[in-house]
């Protein structure tokens, strides 16, 4: 950049979704508006733990002596109020990132979603995506961001009164590192009581106390003259003294013991660490003591965060402090992927100050603070699920699908993960878990069997619960796409097999498991004449006792993927040799003598009544008969001849 563009203003338009968003926020949270401040502080803080980070490496970006804080202006006469920070700062790059795009696609996404979403859940959608520093302007009708970067020489000001575009220029000289936003308050008598001492003392005691730096502001009192021995003089004039005060206490919640500690407080804690709007699902605080003392304080969230699926956001949410100082945010190593659901911070006292992401990896001791932390989320879902049956339904409706991926990883020792899990089943329309499935069992069924697919009603009328239905049992039926996964990993629960009802292995009629013996030697031509029939495209044609309406039903051999799972991963662009299946024929169903007889005296209508069989089996399980078009050609002759 030349000299003279950096001196005079440069002006920029939000990117269109930054406008919209602000829109949104403006209008949305009409009613909340104070959290402005909220917000403020927050990034504030953050702002002052990024430096002190980066400081552990590089100590001269924060000289010895130089304390952190950040601090409250009030001018009522200006209409302004500012709130400086001596963190991070930001130079021109910074600026236009941070303040004129939304970064992340994730966050394009959400605001999609937004959009759709209805005026009433709104803010609680906006309030998961923190609406950040853009809730300025539901306050003000200009914002001018003055900052500094920590080791920078140019100073840079940003300005706009929120109408599409903004302004940045080089500040003056000799800029204060850290950041100053000061906001033009809009008239209205409602905006501008915002700059009274006690609002702003109380907006920060609600939401800021805990924060841990100081938050100060400049306090004018009328103080009477005092005498010689400190008594106030009588009708002795009052001046004006001003000091500095610090409004928050500064004490970090975690620190501080669980019974004094309200759920309010812990609200507001964890709405100022996640931004979200609605109060956490379930707070686990806990100390442990010992040969390694931490404390942690993790929430889970009554709705699942957008960006759970986004591969490129952080894979934990827990951020590392040591002795009270934030190490590291994200920390991987506190939580595997499976738990990124859960917010939270842990402080310990026996990792140095200067770890980095290397120095974690394989790190003994966060392994055992993992261990732990693991277990405990996993317990306290677990007691939810027995004790608030209507809320645990709402937290796996908005976790299930992340928690199976542990199972999938190989993380369910104990059925630690699976005694959690929710499945729709064919007992009744409410989901059950597997140990009350096992419950339901009756004396002559020893497995725990299961049907997946993406739809309720296909899988409920699918030939391959026919033998199931006669008998009673129930099953499973996984709708979740990674149920899939799931059971590739999940072979047992409570010493039961679970065994796929579309598998190899099939449930067999009493009375059908007879005519199959008596059907060996006597339907043997016909079974050998659809195998050439099919060739490779099927595996095996057998008789089968597990059918009783239909006439035939596809199985996946033992080994194969079904076809469901193929599907998925062909659609993820991976390549699959081909998995010829089972047919398997009803052998007490009229067809398989009508069918007998075709092979005997008309070799064509055998083969067009093959493809009929095949073509019909496919549709039973939700599948594509693989020629459609002769398919149904040949139905319509069928109904012709008929
Ligand atoms: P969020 O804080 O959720 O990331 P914001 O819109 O509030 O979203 O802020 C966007 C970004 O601007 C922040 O991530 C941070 O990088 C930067 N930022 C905001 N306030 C400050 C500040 N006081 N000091 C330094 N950087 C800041």
């Amino acid at each position: 950049m030349t000299d003279t563009a950096a001196k005079t203003p440069d002006t920029l338009t939000f990117e269109a979704e930054v406008q919209s968003l602000l829109d949104l926020v403006i209008h949305s949270l009409y009613t909340n508006r104070e959290i402005f401040l909220r917000e403020l502080i927050s990034n504030a803080s953050d702002a002052l733990d990024k430096l002190r980070f980066t400081a552990l490496t590089d100590a001269e970006l924060l000289p010895e002596g130089d304390e952190l804080c950040v601090s409250i202006e009030r001018d009522e006469e200006a209409g302004t109020l500012t709130i400086v920070d001596n963190g991070i700062g930001m130079n021109r790059e910074d600026l236009m990132a941070n303040l004129g795009t939304l970064a992340s696609s994730g966050t394009r996404r959400f605001l999609e979603e937004l959009r759709e979403a209805d005026a009433k859940t709104r803010p609680e959608l906006i309030g998961q995506f923190g609406v950040g520093f853009y809730s300025s302007f539901m306050v003000a009708d200009k914002v001018v961001v003055t900052t500094r970067k920590a080791g920078e020489q140019e100073g840079w000001i940003w300005q706009s009164a929120g109408g599409g575009e903004y302004t940045v220029e080089e500040a003056a000289e000799n800029t204060q590192r850290g950041t100053r936003i000061t906001l033009h308050m809009q008239p209205g008598e409602d905006e501008q009581s915002f700059l009274t001492e006690w609002k702003v003392r109380e907006i920060v005691r609600r939401y800021s106390d805990f924060i841990e730096y100081p938050v100060t502001m400049d306090v004018t009192r009328n103080e009477p003259e005092l005498d010689d021995e400190g008594k106030p003089v009588e009708d002795g004039e009052t001046k004006e003294v001003t000091s500095t005060e610090t409004l928050n206490s500064m004490k970090p919640l975690w620190n501080r013991p669980k019974a004094e500690i309200s759920a309010e407080e812990y609200a507001e804690f964890y709405k100022h660490l996640t931004h979200d709007w609605n109060e956490p699902a379930e707070v686990i605080h806990f100390r442990a003591e010992g040969t390694l003392e931490y404390t942690a304080l993790l929430f889970i969230p009554k709705e699942r965060p957008f960006d759970m699926f986004d591969s490129t956001q952080p894979k934990s949410r827990l951020s590392l402090h040591v002795r009270k100082v934030m190490v590291m945010n994200d920390c991987e190593e506190l939580l595997p992927p499976w738990l990124r659901f859960v917010r939270g911070v842990v402080d310990s006292a026996d990792l140095p100050l200067n770890v980095s992401r290397e120095t974690l990896q394989d790190n003994p001791l966060l392994k055992k603070i993992q261990t732990r932390l693991v277990k405990k989320v996993l317990e306290v879902l677990d007691k939810r699920r027995t004790e608030q049956a209507d809320g645990y339904a709402e937290t796996w409706k908005a976790y299930g699908t992340i928690l199976k991926e542990g199972i999938y990883m190989g993380d369910d020792g104990d059925n630690r993960i699976s005694k959690l899990c929710l499945f729709q089943s064919t007992a009744g329309a409410a989901a059950t878990t597997l140990a009350q499935y096992v419950e339901r069992m009756g004396d002559d069924q020893e497995d725990i069997w299961y049907l997946a697919g993406n739809d309720r009603s296909v899988l409920e009328s699918s030939p391959h619960l026919e033998a199931f239905k006669s008998q009673d049992w129930e099953v499973l039926l996984m709708l979740d796409p990674v149920d899939e996964w799931m059971l590739d990993r999940l072979s047992e629960f409570d010493g039961k097999t679970l065994k796929n009802a579309a598998g190899g292995e099939g449930v067999s009629t009493e009375e059908d498991g007879e005519a199959l013996s008596s059907m060996k030697e006597e339907g043997a031509p016909l079974l050998t004449g659809l195998g050439e029939h099919f060739g490779e495209s099927i595996k095996e044609v057998r008789f089968s006792s597990r059918l009783t309406d239909s006439p035939a039903v596809l199985v996946t051999a033992e080994g194969a993927l079904s076809p469901s799972m193929q599907r998925m991963m062909r659609a993820n662009g991976q390549e699959l040799p081909d998995m010829p299946r089972i047919l398997e024929i009803n052998v007490t169903h009229p067809l398989v003598e009508r069918l007998g007889e075709l092979r005997a005296d008309d070799a064509e209508r055998f083969a067009d009544y093959a493809d009929l069989l095949l073509g019909q089996a496919l549709l039973a399980e939700g599948s594509p008969p693989p020629d459609p078009a002769r398919f149904s050609r040949l139905v319509t002759e069928l109904m012709v001849r008929a």
